[in-house]
């Protein structure tokens, strides 16, 4: 999904260290450069705008020229501003109720991902030997109850029957209940999605939420969506309270910045990446290792 911006920063530090001894001009203008690099890759403008100024900062001074390998500072002090953009170090993961069962809400507009994401989480957290069972809520669309299914049955976890005419916030309680009455680990609800932000999608989902009392409410936007993603973010983050985000189609070849500024821009950890169509295509959020394979 960076692709371009490693290209872009890549030949940036090429030139860099090809120069050997390097002025504080030659330091600045190879910030201006990332900056050009990450704004072309559709990273938001106030995240840029912060992350170059405490690259300045990090980098001005002797310490980085006259160091035995100033270039490599400079690839430093950028790869530590992109772990910091992207969350800092250490995986954030899901936060598991100690008190059985745990309810996760999935929010997201339709076709973001959001029910293969709920069935990829489901197969994880059941890997994990946790009981998971899931929960379509999507009332008006009868085939993505019936794709959840599919799903839950390919991940070798519990679906809730479907029971037809049932409300949302119905459906919502009787899968408290049967987690509950059943022993489940995690219930997994899947709000429904609209194709645009819609104020009835986000009423449902607000109080599917007073409902189940979530531990984890994500929301799942597609990454390929670039600035759009971000928007829906914060529209969702006003009417919910987020505990994190999921990107999807990490493996798609779009520019890729609007995700790396989800984070700095919402203030949500991004917990996971959808990195591909399969079940087992979804991976824990690390931004170190991101912001190591953005600089190749
Ligand atoms: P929903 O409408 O938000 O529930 O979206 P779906 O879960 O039905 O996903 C829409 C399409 O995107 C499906 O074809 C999925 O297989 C695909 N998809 C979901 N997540 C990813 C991902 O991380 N990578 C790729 N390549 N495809 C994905």
């Amino acid at each position: 999904m960076f692709d371009a911006l490693t290209d872009r920063l890549s030949s940036v530090f090429d030139r860099l260290s090809g120069r050997g001894v390097l002025s504080e001009k030659d330091i600045d203008e190879a910030l201006k450069e990332v900056r050009t690099a990450l704004l072309d890759a559709d990273v938001a403008l106030p995240v840029v705008r912060d992350f170059i100024a405490r690259a300045r900062e990090q980098a001005s001074g002797e310490a980085v020229i006259r160091s035995v390998r100033p270039a490599d500072q400079v690839v430093k002090i950028t790869y530590d501003g992109l772990v910091e953009m992207l969350g800092g170090e250490g995986a954030e993961g899901l936060n598991l109720s100690l008190n059985p069962p745990t309810v996760i809400l999935m929010a997201g507009l339709q076709g973001s991902g959001k029910t293969t994401t709920a069935a990829k989480l489901a197969l994880r957290l059941s890997r994990e030997r946790k009981k998971v069972l899931l929960a379509s809520l999507d009332t008006r669309r009868p085939a993505a109850m019936e794709q959840l299914a599919t799903l839950a049955v390919q991940a070798g976890v519990d679906s809730l029957p479907i029971v037809a005419g049932q409300s949302a916030p119905d459906i919502a309680r009787r899968a408290l209940s049967s987690a509950r009455l059943q022993g489940f680990d995690v219930v997994i609800l899947d709000t429904a999605g609209r194709t645009t932000l819609d104020e009835a999608m986000m009423a449902e989902a607000a109080e599917i939420a007073a409902i189940g009392q979530p531990h984890e409410t994500l929301l799942v936007a597609d990454s390929l969506t670039g600035q759009d993603a971000v928007r829906t973010a914060r529209a969702f983050h006003e009417r919910l309270p987020l505990t994190g985000l999921v990107l999807t189609r990490a493996d798609g070849d779009g520019r890729g910045g609007a995700a790396l500024s989800m984070r700095a821009v919402t203030g949500l950890p991004i917990k996971f990446l959808g990195v591909s169509e399969k079940i087992d295509g979804l991976d824990v959020f690390d931004a170190a290792r991101v912001a190591g394979r953005i600089l190749g």
